[in-house]
């Protein structure tokens, strides 16, 4: 995937602004971020201290891009970022106060991050030996079935036990078992 556009942040922000915070807000950082997992997005407070000036910014995890509704999931994200942002501009307690959540419902921003923390498997391996499937995120390089090497190789590597890529699975697509090598 090549790099997103800061450009489709900024203007997921200048909508929200209008709509919701009558253009009160001046931009902050916008960035994607390709290793953020643990949430959608991430607000950092910038410093007004007059000799460390830090901006503000808000970053976006890049996986959304990826997502079927990545529209709505990129502009929720956003907009709940940018109220954390709002209170900060205005010297308020930024965090999930009762304020952050009257503004929320107010915008119809989705309260919770409806998108999987982690990113889906990507491919589907399989054991030779026991023909038992282990699904990745990422490709994998030389790695056996832990259980056959173990039941027949006295816990050693080997090649016999590899596990083969059989397909690239669908984006989306569910699988029966998900057991992680
Ligand atoms: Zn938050
Ligand atoms: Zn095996």
């Amino acid at each position: 995937m090549s790099k997103p556009q800061t450009a489709l942040l900024l203007q997921y922000f200048h909508e929200i602004n209008a709509r919701w915070f009558d253009s009160f807000l001046e931009p902050p950082v916008l960035r994607w971020n390709s290793r953020l997992r643990s949430s959608a997005g991430r607000f950092f407070p910038g410093s007004r201290k007059f000799l460390s000036q830090v901006p503000p910014a808000i970053e976006v995890a890049s996986y959304l891009l990826e997502e079927g509704n990545r529209e709505a999931l990129i502009r929720d994200t956003m907009a709940h970022e940018m109220i954390h942002y709002w209170l900060w501009v205005r010297h308020k307690p930024y965090g999930h106060t009762d304020e952050f959540w009257t503004k929320m419902t107010e915008m119809g921003v989705s309260r919770y991050n409806p998108v999987p923390r982690v990113r889906p498997y990507r491919y589907l391996y399989r054991c030779a030996g026991c023909g038992k499937d282990f699904p990745a995120r990422r490709k994998l390089g030389n790695l056996a079935c832990a259980d056959c090497c173990q039941k027949h190789s006295g816990g050693r590597y080997d090649a016999r036990f590899r596990l083969a890529l059989v397909r690239t699975l669908a984006r989306g697509e569910v699988l029966a078992q998900a057991p992680s090598p």
